[in-house]
């Protein structure tokens, strides 16, 4: 391992994607290393709000169907655009809600309980939105959501095991919904397999990529996953409260949704205002309302940006960043009690480094102190994604030269071991 920053420079220098970080706004005087939770804005997201605030400014109600990107179609071309990232058909994706209220929609969609099926398998480790959410649509349907919620257990509290996943898909099941990559310790589930598995059983599996997209490559089409949903805010750096995204098989379109609204309707059909809906025929169908355009727009900017990247060279670099990372901790933060507890295995390991320690709150706020934005989650683990579009080997060096000198000099030990209000 070498571990001097001259190493980390030649690999600055070796980046083919390097000239995307001057596209965004990076924090004075910070590294910034928590892209998984909240992504930086881009001068380009910038000048998509900009102009969809001028298009608003300029055709009023005309902005519908005029414009450069008339808003009518906005949901859709997005989703469009979103679609290499998921390895899914243009018209399998629509941009629109939010992570949570689209695995709502899905669940009212795809969760049909019939006789004794009417289970939903879920895991132990997910983030508590969707589990809240399940549990909601449980209750919906009259059951029991403790007696009906399914979920897999965790041998050591940070990953689960295929094989165990799949043992639990039993006669009961009625649906399958699983995140891509576990939000804490950042492995990749192989939905692939699971997928494939699911089907054998006749139990409809559906991901939430709110993790993945934008760090992971997928092919949802091929291997044939029956929907998806995901947030934009976090590797898809559009911005606090962008407009989430959804996918559904191609096999599915032509079916009423869960929840329907208008914007459910076939465009041709949604401005005869008949009582009777005629969804639309494609994953634009599971929309509901109309779009929140001006939180949609940043996506415009920052899509195009991944496309110009390309998935499998940030995913390349994502992966290059964090093996880079792990090398460090283990050869200089050996000594100080850290403990690597993502999956270090390429194929398994997503967009960050989660390691832990016993004083690791009060580590987060020693770094922050010091100009590095990590996040923490309870109880013990740090969160580092240093992230394709605009983290450099350099970031990664000088983080674990600060947090070797926070330990050395104990400076953690100036600050409480709790979390903050957003930890
Ligand atoms: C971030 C995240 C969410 C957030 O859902 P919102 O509806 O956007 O608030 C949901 N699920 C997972 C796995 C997440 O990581």
């Amino acid at each position: 391992m070498n571990t001097d920053r001259k190493y980390a420079d030649e690999l600055d220098q070796q980046d083919k994607l390097s000239d995307f970080r001057n596209e965004f706004y990076t924090p004075d005087n910070t590294i910034y290393l928590d892209g998984n939770s909240l992504g930086l804005l881009s001068k380009r997201a910038e000048q998509a709000i900009h102009d969809m605030t001028e298009s608003w400014k300029q055709f009023a109600i005309n902005g519908w169907t005029e414009g450069d990107h008339p808003w009518y179609y906005l949901s859709e071309n997005l989703g469009a655009l979103t679609a290499p990232l998921i390895g899914a058909k243009p018209e399998e994706v629509v941009v629109t809600g939010s992570a949570t209220t689209n695995l709502h929609q899905l669940t009212a969609s795809f969760y049909n309980p019939v006789g004794s099926r009417t289970k939903i398998l879920a895991d132990t480790l997910n983030f508590p939105s969707d589990i809240y959410a399940l549990k909601s649509q449980l209750k919906l349907q009259g059951y029991d959501p403790d007696g009906h919620l399914i979920q897999i257990k965790s041998k050591d509290g940070n990953m689960l095991e295929t094989q165990d996943i799949v043992k639990a898909m039993t006669d009961d099941v009625a649906l399958i919904v699983l995140p891509g990559v576990l939000y804490r310790s950042g492995q990749v589930l192989d939905m692939k397999t699971l997928t494939h598995e699911a089907h054998k059983r006749g139990i409809p599996i559906g991901f939430d990529l709110c993790h993945s997209i934008g760090s992971v490559p997928h092919k949802l089409s091929e291997w044939d996953v029956d929907f998806a949903f995901w947030c934009t805010y976090k590797h898809l750096n559009a911005g606090p409260g962008s407009v989430a995204g959804l996918y559904v098989n191609q096999q599915h379109f032509g079916h009423k949704p869960g929840l329907a609204g208008w914007f459910s309707s076939s465009k041709e059909k949604q401005f005869d205002m008949e009582h009777t809906l005629t969804p639309a025929h494609d994953a634009g169908a599971y929309q509901i309302g109309t779009p929140h355009l001006l939180s949609a727009a940043p996506l415009l900017g920052s899509l195009k940006m991944f496309r110009e990247a390309g998935i499998e060279n940030i995913r390349q670099k994502s992966l290059q960043l964090t093996q880079y990372l792990m090398d460090l901790v283990e050869t200089e933060l050996l000594e100080y009690d850290f403990k690597i507890a993502n999956p270090t295995t390429a194929s398994e390991r997503g967009g960050h480094v989660y390691i832990e320690h016993p004083d690791a709150a009060r580590i987060c706020k020693a770094l922050k102190a010091d100009g590095v934005i990590p996040d923490f989650r309870k109880p013990n683990g740090i969160r580092l994604a240093p992230v394709a579009l605009y983290n450099t080997f350099t970031d990664v060096w000088e983080t674990i030269r600060i947090l070797k000198t926070i330990m050395d000099e104990e400076r953690f030990k100036h600050y409480e071991n709790e979390r903050g209000i957003i930890a």
